[in-house]
């Protein structure tokens, strides 16, 4: 079962920063890693676009031959570092097929095409694992399908990507604006050429799509979460965050909730928000992430640390890779996709949080309770509003900038009540609308 010598045979399809990273924990801590398996593992081959020599691989491994390589008689595992949703998926579903457990990083993929994915495993009995998808090193898929499978998972709320964060922490320290703090980003190697990805929230909604479908036990796709990015972030709302103790973070946000009938829900989303600066989240700064998790019985558990980079991203895999060739050797398998609970997902409209609402408007009298009575014909209840100086306009003192912090409301009746103020001719425009998070009132 396991070729000539007793070894568990891998493939490794990609040799970028992750894949070269994995390649060389499988070589430097070959014994270790044979003893904690049970058996030697053997590199059989290595997945590339470009096979030439002195890739810090012998070139007799590397092939361009992706079909092939996967369905080899000899490759028991087969570790998927390539990316990006194709050719990996066809490839991830052609070893599954043939037999071979898989390991893979690929978010997109994972958060796109989970269901085909678990159900080709499932059919082949092998097992497919993923830490390394979300949050780099950090573990936290093996503590949500494993350390806490006997509990009641309520929420999973994190800092799940590590180019925003690093962007979002620039803007909080030095008062830079987006543009500025996004090239500092990209200089440093934090961002991508193409940044719209991670900007724009598509990473960490994919994220949030595979945390909120372990932790709930139900299937949830990139599609079901909502997304917002944080491109229209300013150094204002920053000092506005200030002004109110808080911070602002992209958040990926997943939830049980209890709806109106009773009816438990899925709620998964992904934003901007206010967080106070004495929550655990406020502290996580530069490219660094974290998770936090409530259970019903462990209480609030914490994970942080460094959430991409090539060599914590392959130690999350050679640990899906430890894991999968124990099975192997044990003629056993890893936990399956669980989703029995099918929870629906919840519409943003119906979710209920706190609210920053930053506008400008005419600098008159009576403008104050025209504003407070477009929030309460709607039931959304006024926490707290500042008139924070006033602003000026072209040299003249023309308007005043209000912020206003809101109690839970519906994000569908804070949207009516922003279209309604939009619409006063008191009312300049609304600057910016951000969720507050991380505090109960
Ligand atoms: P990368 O540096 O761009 O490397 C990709 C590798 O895959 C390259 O070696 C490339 O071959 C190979 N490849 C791409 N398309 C291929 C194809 N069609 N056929 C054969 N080989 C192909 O990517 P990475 O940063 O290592 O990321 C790999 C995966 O891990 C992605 O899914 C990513 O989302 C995920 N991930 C990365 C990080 C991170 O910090 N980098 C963190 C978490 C998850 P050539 O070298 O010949 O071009």
């Amino acid at each position: 079962m396991f070729g000539e010598e007793k070894s568990v045979g891998v493939a490794v399809l990609g040799l970028g920063n992750v894949g070269s990273e994995v390649v060389r924990i499988i070589e430097d801590s070959a014994e270790d890693l044979a003893a904690r398996i049970g058996a030697p593992l053997a590199l059989r081959g290595v997945g590339v676009r470009r096979v030439v020599a002195d890739r810090g691989v012998p070139v007799e491994l590397l092939t361009d031959n992706i079909e092939e390589l996967v369905s080899r008689d000899d490759v028991d595992i087969v570790i998927e570092v390539m990316g990006p949703v194709e050719p990996a998926r066809k490839a991830i579903l052609s070893a599954l097929e043939n037999g071979k457990s898989v390991v893979t990083a690929n978010k997109a993929l994972l958060s796109v095409s989970t269901g085909e994915l678990a159900q080709a495993a499932e059919s082949a009995h092998v097992d497919l694992y993923f830490e390394a998808a979300v949050a780099g090193a950090i573990p936290v898929i093996r503590p949500l399908t494993q350390s806490l499978a006997g509990d009641t998972v309520l929420r999973v709320a994190g800092i799940v990507n590590g180019t925003t964060n690093y962007i979002l922490s620039q803007m909080a320290s030095t008062g830079v604006d987006y543009e500025t703090a996004l090239a500092d980003a990209s200089a440093l190697g934090y961002a991508e050429a193409d940044p719209t990805a991670d900007v724009e929230g598509y990473d960490a909604a994919a994220k949030a799509a595979i945390l909120a479908s372990i932790a709930f036990h139900t299937r949830v796709t990139a599609d079901d979460v909502y997304r917002e990015g944080i491109t229209k972030i300013t150094p204002a709302d920053f000092a506005s965050a200030k002004a109110l103790g808080c911070t602002i973070k992209l958040l990926s946000i997943c939830e049980r909730v209890t709806d109106d009938e009773g009816q438990q829900r899925v709620s998964a989303r992904v934003y901007p928000a206010l967080v106070p600066l004495k929550h655990p989240l406020a502290a996580v700064n530069g490219a660094f992430n974290a998770v936090v998790v409530e259970a019903k019985a462990a209480g609030r558990l914490m994970f942080y640390g460094q959430g991409a980079g090539g060599a914590p991203t392959a130690s999350a895999v050679t640990g899906d890779l430890v894991m999968a060739a124990r099975n192997r050797v044990m003629r056993s398998r890893g936990p399956r996709e669980s989703r029995y609970a099918k929870l629906p997902v919840l519409p943003i409209g119906m979710v209920s949080t706190r609210y920053y609402v930053n506008m400008y408007v005419a600098d008159e009298p009576g403008v104050l309770s025209l504003l407070a009575a477009e929030f309460a014909k709607r039931d959304v209840s006024i926490a707290e509003m500042r008139q924070e100086g006033v602003a000026d306009e072209g040299g003249q003192r023309v308007a005043a900038r209000i912020v206003v912090i809101t109690h839970r409301a519906t994000d569908a009746a804070l949207s009516e009540t922003v279209a309604a103020l939009e619409g006063l001719d008191a009312v300049h425009r609304v600057a910016s609308v951000l969720r507050l998070e991380g505090n109960s009132e």
